[in-house]
Parts: structure tokens; sequence; C-alpha cells
């Protein structure tokens, strides 16, 4: 399992629990967010009534589901968790729907991966507050409308724009999470070092975070392998030492890079002269699947920088040249 990916498993999503904020205030980051959801939801109790839906969109691990339990418990309102993949079939969702409260909040994460039937119901529910449910089979069947209470969806998605518009249109207010700058990051990993009962120094609080990909779930979990470092080699103190010895046990190093980005970056310097070569052929030098190298590596590869994408296929830009400390080739006349 790599340490710097955005995503967690079940696991993980254990152990971050106890480390999520639970009202806004303590959200950190996500200003202009932060700001408008805590008008739409001011708004809502105000009048007494369930908020318009909701949709958080952005990367993984950048907050969504902390926000979507944020929003029920500033609303007061109970909590259901559920995801696109998990339901199969409609019947799953209106089961969903018809079970839910009065002003329940539904979180729906991965939402742009319902299937289609699913989100057609999802639809209707959302704009009339009804399901069909439909009883019999065959030409026998017919559908009878089940009246729901007022609810609120929020959604989740790693990309608004993955979504059918009919289903992006029933949500009242989109929010749009970014990558957290350092000084985000840092605050994010002081209050959890605070709630893990250790002290993290200033100095070690700016490393980590720099190593973090602009994501809390990434600066999170580097955190505890610092403190596993500092509990296990060091003398308990979190800091800038123990930060660093720790990073480099676990090969992530100054840009938040791991052993495969750096395989792909080597690759792509020395093997193919700085490319362009396809993905995968740069997969098979690095010992990968190309979905692997495509899904995992490159995202961040790209957004930093240091590999483009052409037509004629994958390239070293500059910076991946001078990351792995080596010289750029000067360009020659053709
Ligand atoms: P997503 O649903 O977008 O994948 P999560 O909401 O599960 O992300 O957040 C991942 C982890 O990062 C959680 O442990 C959460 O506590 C932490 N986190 C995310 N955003 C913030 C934030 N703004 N402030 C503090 N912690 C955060």
């Amino acid at each position: 399992e790599r340490l710097v990916q955005p995503g967690a498993d079940d696991l993980e999503r254990a152990a971050e629990a106890a480390l999520r904020p639970r009202r806004l205030e303590e959200f950190v980051g996500q200003r202009v967010v932060r700001d408008q959801l805590s008008l739409v939801l001011q708004a809502a109790l105000g009048r007494g009534r369930a908020p318009d839906h909701v949709l958080l969109s952005g990367p993984p691990g950048l907050g969504k589901t902390t926000l979507a339990m944020i929003i029920a418990a500033e609303l007061g309102a109970p909590l259901r968790l559920t995801s696109g993949p998990a339901i199969q079939h409609a019947g799953d969702l209106a089961a969903v729907l018809s079970s839910l409260e009065e002003g329940e909040v539904l979180f729906l994460d991965e939402i742009h991966r319902l299937a289609r039937p699913a989100e057609e119901l999802l639809y209707v529910a959302m704009e009339d507050f009804r399901v069909d449910v439909v009883v019999g089979k065959g030409a026998g069947a017919s559908a009878i409308p089940l009246a729901l209470p007022p609810f609120t969806v929020v959604g989740a998605t790693t990309r608004a724009g993955l979504l059918p518009a009919p289903l992006r249109d029933r949500f009242g207010f989109t929010g749009h999470l970014d990558f957290y700058d350092a000084e985000e990051l840092e605050r994010v990993l002081v209050r959890s070092a605070r709630l893990l009962g250790v002290e993290l120094h200033a100095d070690a609080a700016a490393e980590v975070a720099s190593r973090s990909r602009g994501t809390p779930r990434i600066a999170n979990r580097l955190l505890r392998r610092v403190r596993d470092w500092a509990q296990v080699r060091g003398d308990g103190r979190l800091d800038l030492a123990a930060a660093r010895a720790a990073l480099e046990v676990y090969e992530v190093d100054a840009l938040g890079l791991d052993r495969l980005d750096r395989a792909v970056l080597t690759a792509l310097c020395t093997r193919f002269g700085g490319g362009p070569v396809g993905l995968t052929t740069l997969a098979v030098a690095v010992g990968e699947e190309p979905e692997t190298v495509e899904t995992v590596a490159e995202p961040f590869l790209v957004r930093e920088g240091l590999v483009g994408r052409t037509p004629r296929g994958r390239v070293a830009m500059p910076g991946a040249w001078t990351h792995l400390g080596l010289t750029p080739p000067t360009p020659t006349d053709t």
C-alpha cells in the first residue's frame, strides 16, 4: 500500500474517524466553501426546513466525507452514509430513500458511479420527494408512488463534470474543494497531533506538510508514521529530525513523491531520454500495469509539472530532471 495515495480503505477510515473535525468552525481551510455552506445551513435552520441538496466535488482525501458529517451535525440531523458503487440496483436506493427520517442527511459518496436506473430514481426523489415503488413483474407490474419526508442529499464526486447534467441540476449548492496549501496542512497536522496526544514541533509540522501533496488525508497518515518512528527509534519527540528520518524510511521525498513516482521519473529521464514515450512502454519499464502508472502516479506528477502528456506520449518536464539531480538536456536544433 502506498503511503501517499489519496484514497483510503475501511481500516484507515476507522483510524481517521478520531481526527475528523466535528463542526464547521473546526474545519481547516477551504474558506470559500465553508463560508457558503455556513450561509446555506444557517438559512435552513432559520426557516426550520431541510436545506437544498449539496454537491461536493474535489479529489480524494480533501474532506468531502468530513463535510457531509459536519452538515448533519450543524443541522442536528441524522446522517446516512452510502455510495454509488454500494448501490447495485434501483431497488437498493428505493429501500434507503423510503426509510429516511424527516430532515435526514443522505451522504452519497462517488455519486458519479451510481447505476443509471438508480440515478433516475434519485432525480425524482430529490426533486419531488417521491419514490415509485414497483410492485409485480412483467406486464402486470405497476408503480405505486410513495411520498418521502423532506431530506437533504449530500453528494460527493471526484469530478463534477462526470455527473450527467440532470443530476447536477438537482443540487442547489455545489462546493468545490481544492488542494490545501502548506500553512493549512500545518494547521491540520497540529490539530491532529493534539488529538493523538503527541507534541509536534513547528518545523516538523512544516516538513510533513510540504510532503503531503496538498491532501489532509496524506498529512495525517504521514504524521502517524512519524509518531511511530519517534516512539520506536527516537526519543518520543516529533521534531524535524524525527520527521525527516521517518519519511526517509518510508521513501517519501521532499516533494512527497514515493518510490513509484520516482521510478516513473527516472525511467522517463534516463531510459527514454525524456520521452515522448507511450504509457505502456513506460509502465513495462517500471514493472507496473499501465493503469497503475496512469491513475496512481501520474496525476500528481502532472499536477506538479514534472511530467507532461502529449499526443505522442509522456514527456519529462525540466523539473523532473532537476528533482532527480540530473541536468535537463539542452534543446537541440532539428
Ligand atoms: P474525502 O471524503 O474527500 O476523501 P475525508 O473527509 O474522508 O476526505 O478526509 C480525510 C481525512 O482528512 C479525515 O481524517 C479528515 O479528518 C481529514 N481532513 C480532511 N479535511 C480536513 C480539514 N479541512 N480539516 C481537518 N481535517 C481534515
